[in-house]
């Protein structure tokens, strides 16, 4: 391990803190010293490897909370479920880590796979096998017999995709510790789901209150936390009394919502990226307005809640929801944070803090990465410009010249241009259906066959 220091860049230290002028001090993949105690120590270590920053950013990595590395820019559901393969995904996935690299993501919380295969990935990276962001991950994501967002897609028992169905209090018990045995560092529950027939606006919870607890408190016994995708009201307040550690989403939250949530501080990641992506982005797709207009409303529906939940200091994580098409890897992880800053009220400074500091909770490493300070690991960023005037500055790979992650410096080139993989994505003929009047306009006849030049 090679030690090292950065010179003259404008360190942002990831406690919300305002940029600062000075060094970083890095020793055996930790942060030694920072400003001048980092000069006078370098002073006396002759040969030390200088990194100069001069016009660049210094800060903590960047860690998206809400990534699914194996889900390669899914287009739907269904191609998650039914053309992936267990190693290739496994192998994609390893290739679409690097990107997270060059995006300035040191660390990654991946909430539920295909064929929970993404413990392998973490496990490989751990062991320098490939090169990646830190990783923490679940398993398979527990639903009910009711399924989750895909309805009927998903098989009423068993696996799908990246979900497991638990249909009985002992089937909760025996997965929740399966999953543990195989190495999750969370267990994941999609707590709402939708039904066809149903009157209730939105996503609805499809777990009794029982259950949510017994996955808790087998989880916790195994010292394992729990994480819940919650859209509304009642999944939120549920999982939220049940003893849930991480709450995905949590949009349209009501005052009992939100104060189970403010009582027990519970850290939520909106994972808004996806949203705001299309609302900005989706003409551009040719999403249609109604669409978007659904969109739109679960973020600004959320802005009274969210915005509260900040002040009475409920952590806010940044996740991208990386891994569906409208955000590719490497593209977004940065954004979050402007659905913080624009939505949500928060100071650039306080949003990079959500994507740092009280992010590394997900990684389950909260005080130990996501700041630069004495003692800390050494995930570290160097980014051209002033980031907090500018956060789409984390955008643009060419701006994120070094990402060190235990002070080990990776491999910032881009990757081999991809060519498609038979089977992979979901073919389609075109998405318009032939009708005679598509092909020959709403009066015009086909003009009969020439015989005469035809033969
Ligand atoms: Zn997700």
């Amino acid at each position: 391990m090679t030690d090292l220091i950065i010179e003259n860049g404008r360190i942002i230290d990831g406690t919300g803190k305002p940029a600062f002028e000075g060094s970083v001090l890095v020793e055996d993949g930790k942060v030694a010293a920072v400003g001048v105690a980092a000069d006078s120590a370098a002073k006396k270590k002759p040969g030390l490897r200088r990194i100069d920053a001069t016009g660049q950013t210094v800060m903590p990595g960047l860690i998206d909370t809400h990534c699914h590395l194996s889900f390669d820019d899914a287009g739907s559901n269904s191609e998650i479920f039914f053309q992936r393969r267990n190693a290739l995904s496994a192998l994609v996935a390893s290739y679409n880590a690097r990107k997270l690299l060059r995006a300035g993501v040191t660390g990654v919380l991946d909430p539920d796979s295909t064929f929970e295969n993404m413990t392998d990935l973490r496990d490989a990276i751990d062991a320098n096998i490939v090169e990646g962001p830190r990783m923490s991950c679940g398993a398979y994501a527990l639903i009910t017999g009711v399924g989750g967002t895909a309805g009927r897609l998903i098989n009423d028992e068993g696996t799908t995709g990246y979900y497991m169905a638990v249909n009985s209090k002992d089937e909760i018990v025996r997965e929740v510790r399966r999953q543990v045995k195989y190495g999750a560092d969370w267990i994941k529950v999609h707590v709402t789901g939708i039904i066809p027939r149903q009157a209730h606006k939105g996503e609805m919870c499809v777990w009794t209150m029982d259950e949510l607890k017994l996955i808790c408190d087998t989880a916790h016994d195994l010292e394992t936390p729990v994480m819940g995708h919650c859209r509304g009201a009642d999944a939120t307040r549920k999982a939220a009394e049940a003893g849930f550690d991480l709450i995905f989403h949590a949009t349209g939250m009501d005052d009992r919502a939100l104060q189970a949530v403010i009582d027990r501080k519970i850290p939520i990641a909106p994972a808004l990226t996806f949203q705001y992506n299309m609302v900005e982005f989706g003409p551009r797709i040719g999403t249609s307005d109604s669409l978007i207009s659904i969109f739109e409303r679960e973020i600004t529906d959320s802005i009274e809640t969210m915005t509260q939940a900040h002040k009475e200091g409920v952590p806010l994580l940044t996740g991208s929801e990386a891994g569906f098409a409208l955000v590719p890897y490497g593209d977004w992880h940065y954004r979050e944070m402007e659905v913080f800053v624009k939505y949500f009220g928060l100071s650039p400074l306080e949003a990079i803090q959500c994507a740092t500091q009280k992010s590394a909770f997900g990684l389950r490493m909260a005080g130990e990465v996501g700041t630069i300070a004495p003692g800390q690991r050494a995930d570290i960023i160097c980014v051209t410009g002033k980031v907090e005037e500018n956060l789409a500055l984390l955008g643009n790979p060419d701006n994120i010249t070094t990402v060190m992650i235990d002070g080990v410096e990776k491999d910032l080139s881009p990757p081999p241009r991809r060519k498609p993989l038979s089977g992979w994505r979901l073919a389609s003929i075109g998405d318009k259906r032939l009708t005679r009047e598509l092909a020959y306009g709403p009066e015009q006849e086909p003009a009969p066959l020439n015989v005469e030049e035809l033969h």
